[in-house]
């Protein structure tokens, strides 16, 4: 069977993967501990949900613009001004199937054959694969566990070729959980502006911050170039509405304008009821937004407490998103389990603990754990994780002693 040469260079999503084996597993009965999955275990909060009810019963259920009803677009809007004091027009921003769909509608509309597009590794497989399906060349800038893998503007300037066309950053990122500083960007953004780069910022944990600390990035970028900017946001992990499928794109006009022509040729309007939803979260209380966060704190801090136990697992404390990046090198072994694939296959078969091995973000050596899960989940998939690290793992070198 022949089909289009662009689905050879793109791999389906290995994130997803997990995903689909816990629930094979689960399907033939099998008790499994789900540290894969990339989505709040929150129920979507009951207002945002009465507004969809609502909105069924008034019969809401038609085409809308493709671009968004203007309540919702209106919302976005507002929250970005209270948020970061940026101000965006109604003609640029779109309501998008996800953030995906923001981030898909991004690379269509700005990259194309022999584009380089810069971005961060260890990263989420769909920027790269997103950025090839535009038929353009990803370009990876390293970002290294021993510092707290920092996006550097260094290790993304020194990139820059006559080619760059673009530099993508997710922050707080998937899977790492690290920030990029204001500083960093700012830097960034500057040497974009001198240069004509599109400079396109992946926010969707933009809200899963766990410390007071600066990560004004709309505003960084509005003060330098922010006619080469586009914000990428989206309503799943906020606001726990992964299957309402709900995102945006903020950006100059005829970035958007370019995009809505895409969408309306591909997938229309986001669902009308989504939409309606998605006002009420964005427009109503942000309560829920922070029980939610001072939850997965809470987590965090109980997960890695848990898991440093034993010093061959090495993780930092993740600044924000849901996940815990952590360095299972210690654990491997030549004549054992030799890589983080087989560590994570070994890990499900044995302990029934499913986990993203690090192969899936090109950081071979690493597993991630989603914390966004029950604290009693968290304990019993920790305590299991441990026991199968002290089966399985060299044992620790000891000071003056060596172990047989
Ligand atoms: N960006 C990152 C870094 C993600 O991890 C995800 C989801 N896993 C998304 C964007 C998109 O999420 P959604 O399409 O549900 O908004």
């Amino acid at each position: 069977m022949k089909l289009a040469e662009r689905t050879s260079r793109i791999a389906s999503s290995p994130t997803m993967k997990v995903t689909a084996t816990v629930d094979r597993l689960r399907r033939s009965g099998v008790e499994v501990i789900d540290f894969g999955a990339g989505e709040p275990d929150f129920s979507t909060p009951d207002p945002i949900k009465g507004a969809a009810h609502h909105a069924l019963d008034e019969n809401f259920t038609r085409y809308t613009p493709v671009p968004g009803i203007a309540d919702l677009r209106k919302a976005i809007c507002e929250r970005y001004k209270a948020d970061y004091g940026v101000e965006y027009a109604e003609n640029e921003v779109i309501v998008t199937a996800g953030g995906k769909q923001a981030l898909y509608n991004t690379a269509l509309a700005l990259f194309g054959p022999g584009d380089e597009v810069i971005t961060h590794a260890p990263y989420w497989p769909t920027l790269t694969e997103q950025v090839k399906l535009a038929d353009a060349t990803p370009v990876l800038a390293r970002t290294h566990a021993e510092d707290g893998f920092a996006v550097r503007a260094r290790a993304i300037l020194d990139l820059v070729t006559p080619r760059t066309r673009g530099i993508i950053i997710n922050s707080p990122c998937n899977p790492t959980g690290a920030l990029v500083s204001e500083g960093d960007l700012a830097d960034i953004a500057d040497a974009a502006a001198r240069q004509g780069i599109w400079i396109v910022v992946d926010l969707c944990y933009e809200k899963l911050i766990y410390e007071r600390v600066p990560h004004n990035l709309p505003k960084v970028l509005a003060g330098r170039c922010r006619d080469l900017t586009v914000l990428c946001g989206s309503a799943s992990k906020a606001y726990a509405m992964t299957g309402w499928r709900c995102g945006w794109q903020l950006g100059p006009a005829a970035v958007i304008a370019a995009s809505g022509a895409i969408q309306s040729h591909s997938t229309s309007n986001v669902t009308s009821i989504t939409q309606k939803a998605a006002v009420e979260a964005i427009h109503g209380s942000q309560a829920p937004v922070r029980v939610m966060l001072d939850e997965y704190r809470k987590r965090r801090d109980l997960l890695h407490e848990w898991i440093t136990a034993d010093a061959r697992l090495r993780c930092l404390k993740p600044a924000g998103a849901f996940y815990m990046f952590v360095d299972v090198g210690e654990a491997l072994s030549i004549d054992g389990i030799r890589t983080s694939l087989d560590f994570a296959d070994a890990l499900l078969d044995e302990a029934r603990v499913a986990v993203t091995p690090g192969e899936a973000f090109d950081a071979p050596g690493f597993i991630r754990i989603s914390y966004a899960t029950s604290t009693e989940h968290l304990r019993e998939g920790s305590r299991r994780l441990l026991e199968f690290v002290a089966q399985h793992a060299p044992q620790p070198a000891v000071h003056g002693s060596v172990r047989p």
